[in-house]
């Protein structure tokens, strides 16, 4: 399956708009430049085009199997999987010190969505397997940390999350998987977990759970998990792989996408011999497990955006190419013309486009502010770890559930081709699904806005967030152009000031705060994200101003403006980013907005309806 990426919108992103070049040179990005970071950013796209997309359709056509109690993946997975490992892309962003890439965390962030965008499936194992290393590195012993980092990051093991158990999905805290402590430090483990994601397959020759568990003496719910480390294959003091650990994967899952990445049921110590190591102090398991967890509610915020982008890209490659029916202009008897003349056809694509840059913003600028909130000390720091705390729900849950639609969107572009599997869209719209579903459901996502993440620290984050946004809103007031968005954008931030505030005040509010916390989440969304592409397009604006008085065409003499923009592709580029903004304000804001008219009338159907 060919890749597409709109690698300019990536580096004006990373570069022309966000201030990416000031994180370098200085702190623990003291060894990178721009020119590095650009170098680094095109190698990425060069290996997702070339090793990881090719192997895309493999994934989703033969899929993981598992066969005499082992998983076996694609075959061209393994080779794909080799590059990635050998380049140090696995702990892209991880520490030099114990083997990781160390890039700025908004260049991972574009690397990831090259990865995510030309091999859902197997990129999930870098994910995890960063996330499963970094945990050692923060909350390892140095034995452990020395046991198993580097094989992460390197890639030549790979690692897990295991919190899902049966009947512990959402409720982890119902978990039962039991720890009980062995002379030798280290802990038997016993129990089953659920869908756990690359929990076996035929990779790498040992792979690393992070699972939770409850000692004998734990308090119920999630105060009493403890965070265990548990190889597949057991690892001797030198380093050296010992015998099986008593992992058996009893079953994998048949599911609707990303059929490369195998889902895998875990039985550890059906036989009462797997042991683990504790990480951290004994149950404080789900704070720790938190870190990893808001870190790949981030990266699934990401993978949502990644899919949608190549979705879009594939849909308008196809829409230059099919012909059908006439121009809307001609009169009488003339040829059919590309299905891009089409205005349903644009509506579709560009809308589709807008979000994606919509999502690719408000991913950036999170990984942007966990840059800052890594580089600055004290309370400077504190202030943007606290918008990530913030940004993180919403991140995943809206960028997963605009990306799920964005793919619906350029599938119907296809028409009835759209449908088979002759062309990626369908399995772009699958693999899509899987991000409103794990890490946290987005419906669990936003009531964690709602009731943690917006009254933290006296709501101060939250304001200042919606603070930031109000700024551009006014910035761009008297804008000719960006002027009507920048008022829709204004109009939505009241809207959620004064949602906020009628939830307070209502007698119901707690009730009436559940039932729209994903329409509130929703808003909050576009509304950021609107306020990024504004500032986007302020860059632009002035970007294109420079073209055109350095080519001395003037923007209303629009037969020179025209033949600017098919000649010069930094006008054209600069012209569509202006549209973009525009276009993503007058899709989204309004439709968002209207959610809050079945809050402020208290209307409570899905409680009173007989069901
Ligand atoms: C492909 C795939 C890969 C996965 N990978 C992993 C993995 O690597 N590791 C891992 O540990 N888990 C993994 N999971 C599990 C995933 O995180 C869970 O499926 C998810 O958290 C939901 O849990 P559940 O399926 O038990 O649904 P349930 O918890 O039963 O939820 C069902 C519905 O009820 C809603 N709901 C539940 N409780 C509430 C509430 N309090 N308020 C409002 N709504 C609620 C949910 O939003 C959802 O819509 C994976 C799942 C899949 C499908």
């Amino acid at each position: 399956m060919e890749y597409r990426v709109d690698l300019r919108d990536l580096k004006f992103q990373l570069f022309d708009w966000l201030p990416t070049e000031e994180l370098l040179g200085a702190g623990r990005y003291a060894d990178w430049d721009r020119e590095q970071i650009e170098m680094v950013v095109d190698e990425a796209a060069k290996i997702a085009r070339e090793k990881l997309a090719p192997t895309n359709e493999d994934g989703d056509d033969e899929g993981a199997r598992l066969e005499n109690g082992r998983v076996t993946v694609p075959a061209s997975f393994r080779e794909a999987y080799a590059t990635v490992a050998g380049g140090g892309w696995v702990g892209s962003t991880c520490s030099p010190e114990h083997g990781g890439m160390g890039l700025p965390h908004v260049a991972g962030t574009v690397v990831n969505e090259l990865f995510s965008g030309a091999n859902l499936s197997l990129s999930l194992v870098f994910l995890l397997t960063r996330g499963a290393g970094q945990l050692i590195e923060d909350h390892g012993t140095d034995e452990v940390r020395g046991l198993f980092c580097e094989k992460l990051y390197s890639g030549e093991w790979s690692g897990t999350m295991c919190l899902t158990e049966p009947h512990a999905g959402s409720d982890v805290g119902a978990s039962t998987t039991s720890a009980v402590p062995l002379e030798n430090g280290r802990y038997r483990i016993k129990g089953e977990k659920i869908f756990i994601t690359f929990g076996d397959h035929d990779m790498t020759e040992n792979i690393v759970h992070a699972v939770l568990a409850r000692l004998p003496d734990a308090p119920a719910g999630t105060r009493g998990l403890s965070l265990f480390v548990v190889p597949r294959v057991r690892v001797e003091a030198g380093g050296g792989l010992g015998g099986a650990n008593d992992v058996v994967c009893g079953s994998i899952e048949h599911k609707l996408g990303i059929h490369g990445s195998p889902t895998c049921s875990l039985l550890f110590g059906s036989a009462d011999g797997c042991e683990g190591f504790l990480l951290g102090e004994p149950h404080n398991g789900m704070r720790i497990m938190f870190e990893m967890m808001n870190a790949a509610r981030i990266e699934v915020g990401l993978q949502g955006m990644a899919v949608a982008g190549a979705a879009q890209q594939a849909a308008l490659a196809y829409a230059r190419e099919r012909v059908q029916s006439r121009h809307w202009t001609a009169r009488g008897a003339a040829p059919p013309v590309s299905i891009l003349e089409h205005p349903d056809v644009r509506r579709m694509l560009w809308t589709s486009e807008s979000y994606v840059q919509a999502m690719r913003a408000l991913l950036l600028q999170t990984s942007y502010f966990l840059d800052k909130a890594h580089l600055a000390a004290g309370d400077e720091g504190a202030r943007y770890q606290s918008y990530v705390d913030v940004l993180t729900p919403i991140c995943k849950a809206w960028a997963s559930d605009w990306s799920f639609r964005v793919t619906e969107w350029c599938l119907q572009v296809y028409g009835g081709y759209g449908y088979t599997r002759d062309y990626p869209a369908e399995q772009y719209l699958r693999d899509a699904k899987i991000g409103s579903i794990y890490e946290g459901t987005n419906g669990i996502q936003a009531l964690d806005l709602v009731a943690r993440k917006m009254p933290a620290a006296g709501g101060r984050p939250f304001r200042e967030l919606l603070g930031m946004a109000a700024a551009t809103a006014g910035r761009f007031a008297e804008d000719p152009l960006l002027g009507p968005p920048a008022a829709l954008l204004g109009r939505a931030l009241e809207e959620i000031g004064e949602l906020a505030a009628a939830v307070q005040e209502r007698p119901d509010g707690p009730l009436m705060m559940m039932l729209n916390a994903v329409p509130f989440l929703d808003l909050t969304g576009a509304a950021l994200s609107a306020h990024l592409l504004l500032e986007q397009a302020g860059v632009a604006q002035a970007r294109r101003a420079e073209i055109l008085r350095a080519k001395g065409v003037d923007a209303a003499d629009r037969e020179a403006y025209q033949a600017l923009l098919a000649a010069d592709r930094d006008a054209a580029f600069y012209h569509n980013k202006i549209l973009a903004a525009s276009h993503f304000a007058y899709r989204a804001l309004p439709a968002a907005t209207a959610a809050g008219v079945a809050l402020r009338a208290g209307e409570t159907a899905p409680i009173d309806a007989v069901m």
